[in-house]
C-alpha cells in the first residue's frame, strides 16, 4: 500500500495533469493539496477572485474521482514536509512552475524530501517546451522570437495525454475551509461583474476553446486586431491556472485543421500567440530579472517622468484619449483587455506620460485575471522597446490613428466609455477637437480634456530617448 502527494499550483485540472495522472495510477492513497504560499507565486487582487472559484471546479472535480483537496496557507516547505511525515506519504508529485521564486522553492523542497528518501517525480504540464529545451545554434537562448519559434515548430514530440487507470482512495487529511481564506472581495466589489465574463475551472476552459474552434478559428488572423468584436479565444486565465495545457489545445487546432477548408493562416497565426507565451517563459526562465530589470540596460539611464496625476488618470479610464480609456475601463470592469488595446495603453503610458514600464505592469499585475509574471513582464518591456525582440522605442502608437484603424465605428469606446456613446461617429476618437455644439457634453466637465497633447509628447519622447541612445554610445 502506498501513499502519494499531489500538489497543484498553476495546473488546476484533473484531465491531462501528467502528476495527478502518474500519482493515481502508482498508489493506492492519494492526497490532493493546494497551498496558498504568497512568497512563491503570483497571485493578483483581480486573481483572488479567480483562483476562489477555480479551486471549487478543482474540488469537484476531484470528488467526482473519490478525492478530497486538502486546503492549506503558509510556507510550501513546510506543509509538504509536515504532512509527509504525518501521513506517511512515499511519493511526492508536482508539475513544474517557471516563476524564479517557484523554481528556487521547488529545488530546496526536492532536495529536503529526496534526503529523507521520499520519491519525488515533477512533470511538464503547462508549455509546449519547457525554457531549457530549445537552444540556437550557439547552444545560447534566443532572443528574437521568429527562429525561436521556427525552432519550436521542428520539435516534433507532441505529448499525449496520460490516462487515468488508477482508482485511488482518499486520506482523511485535516485542511483548510475556502471560505475562510477570503479571497473574495468584500467590502466594495470591483469584481461583482467577472462572473458575468468568465468560468473559472477546466470545464470553463474547455467550453471557451470549443466556442473559439467552431465559431472565431475562420478569420481570427484579421479579426483579432479588433477590439469590438469577441474575434480571439479569451484562454489567457485558463492557461495561466492550467485549466487547460497547450498541448491540448495544440491538438484541437491541428484536429480542427484536418478539414480541408480550414483557415490554415489563421490557426498558424493563432498557435504563434501561443508561441509569444512560450517565448515570454524561455526569456524569463533564462534572464529572471525580466519583471524588474530592463532586458537592454541602456533603458537603466531613462528618465522616466512618473507623475502621480498622470499615473492616476491612466489607471481610472480619464485621460481624455477614449480608445485608452475605454481600456482601462474594460480592465476594471472584467479582469480582462484587449490585446490590441493592451498595447496602446501601455504605449501611451510609457511613451506618452513618461511613466516607467514597471508601475503599468505592476497596475495589470493586479487587476488582470490572466496576469501572469512571464508574459505581462515581456510584453510590458517589449512595448517600452526595452525589453528582447522589442517595437524599437521611437515607434510611438499615435492613439487616435489607432483608434481610428482597429475600432473605426467607435463601438469599443462607446461600450466601455458611456459618457461618449451617443457622440457622432467624426468625433468619437478624439471628442476634444470637435465643435461645442456638434458634441452634446461638456469637454473637462463630462469628459476628461486629453491629459497631455498627442504631439508634444511625442517629440519630449523622443528627445529622451536620443538622450539615452547617445549616453550609451559615449560609453
Ligand atoms: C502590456 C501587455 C501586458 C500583457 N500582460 C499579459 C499577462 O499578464 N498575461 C497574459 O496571459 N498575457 C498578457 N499579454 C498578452 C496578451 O495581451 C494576452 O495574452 C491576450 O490578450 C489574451 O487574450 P486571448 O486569450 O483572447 O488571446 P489569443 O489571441 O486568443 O491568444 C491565445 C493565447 O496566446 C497567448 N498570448 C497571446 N498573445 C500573447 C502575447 N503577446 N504574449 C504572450 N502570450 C500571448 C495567451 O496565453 C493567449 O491566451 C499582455 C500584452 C501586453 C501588450
Amino acid at each position: 500500500m502506498s501513499t502519494a502527494l499531489v500538489w497543484f499550483r498553476q495546473d488546476l485540472r484533473c484531465s491531462d495533469n501528467p502528476a495527478f495522472a502518474a500519482a493515481c495510477n502508482h498508489h493506492q492513497f492519494v492526497v490532493p493539496l493546494y497551498i496558498q504560499d504568497n512568497q512563491t507565486l503570483l497571485l493578483g487582487e483581480a486573481q483572488k477572485w479567480w483562483i476562489h472559484h477555480s479551486l471549487l471546479a478543482l474540488k469537484q472535480k476531484l470528488r467526482q474521482h473519490g478525492l478530497t483537496l486538502v486546503l492549506r496557507r503558509g510556507v510550501a516547505t513546510e506543509i509538504i514536509t509536515q504532512l509527509v511525515r504525518e501521513h506517511s506519504i512515499d511519493a511526492v508529485y508536482w508539475n513544474r512552475c517557471y516563476e524564479p521564486a517557484a523554481i528556487a522553492c521547488d529545488f530546496m523542497i526536492k532536495e529536503s524530501l529526496e534526503k529523507k528518501e521520499i520519491q519525488v517525480f515533477t512533470s511538464n504540464a503547462s508549455l509546449l517546451n519547457e525554457p531549457w529545451e530549445i537552444k540556437n545554434k550557439s547552444g545560447d537562448y534566443y532572443k528574437v522570437f521568429t527562429p525561436y519559434w521556427k525552432h519550436c515548430l521542428k520539435q516534433h514530440h507532441h505529448e499525449q495525454p496520460i490516462c487515468i487507470q488508477g482508482n485511488p482512495h482518499g486520506v482523511d487529511v485535516y485542511g483548510d475551509q475556502l471560505s475562510d481564506w477570503f479571497l473574495l472581495p468584500k467590502k466594495i466589489n470591483w469584481a461583482a461583474e467577472f462572473g458575468q465574463h468568465w468560468q473559472p475551472g477546466e470545464d470553463g476552459a474547455q467550453m471557451r476553446l470549443d466556442a473559439f474552434i467552431s465559431d472565431r478559428l475562420r478569420g481570427y488572423k484579421e479579426a483579432r486586431n479588433v477590439p469590438a468584436k469577441s474575434a480571439t479565444s479569451t484562454l489567457s486565465p485558463h492557461l495561466h491556472f492550467g485549466e487547460i495545457s497547450p498541448w491540448k489545445i495544440r491538438t484541437a487546432i491541428d484536429f480542427a485543421m484536418l478539414d480541408k477548408n480550414g483557415d490554415l493562416a489563421s490557426a498558424d497565426r493563432f498557435l504563434s500567440e501561443i508561441g509569444w507565451r512560450e517565448f515570454s517563459y524561455h526569456l524569463l526562465y533564462h534572464f529572471p530579472a525580466l519583471p524588474y530589470a530592463n532586458f537592454k540596460p541602456q533603458f537603466d539611464a531613462f528618465p522616466w517622468k512618473n507623475d502621480a496625476q498622470h499615473i492616476e488618470s491612466w489607471k481610472r479610464g480619464l485621460t481624455g484619449y477614449p480608445i485608452v480609456d475605454a481600456g482601462m475601463r474594460e480592465l476594471w470592469r472584467t479582469g480582462y483587455m484587449h490585446n490590441r488595446v493592451r498595447m496602446i495603453v501601455a504605449s501611451f503610458l510609457t511613451k506618452h506620460l513618461l511613466v516607467d514600464w514597471r508601475i503599468g505592469a505592476d497596475w495589470f499585475l493586479t487587476t488582470l485575471l490572466d496576469a501572469d509574471l512571464a508574459n505581462n513582464s515581456a510584453s510590458w518591456q517589449w512595448v517600452a522597446g526595452s525589453g528582447a525582440d522589442a517595437a524599437p522605442y521611437f515607434r510611438i502608437f499615435n492613439p487616435i490613428i489607432q483608434s481610428e484603424k482597429f475600432d473605426p465605428t467607435g463601438e469599443y469606446i462607446r461600450r466601455w466609455v458611456p459618457e461618449l456613446a451617443n457622440i457622432a461617429s467624426k468625433w468619437i476618437h478624439q471628442p476634444s477637437r470637435a465643435p461645442k455644439d456638434e458634441l452634446g457634453l461638456i469637454i473637462g466637465r463630462d469628459y476628461p480634456a486629453p491629459i497631455v497633447e498627442h504631439e508634444q509628447a511625442r517629440k519630449l519622447a523622443l528627445m529622451q530617448y536620443r538622450l539615452i541612445r547617445n549616453k550609451t554610445q559615449a560609453v
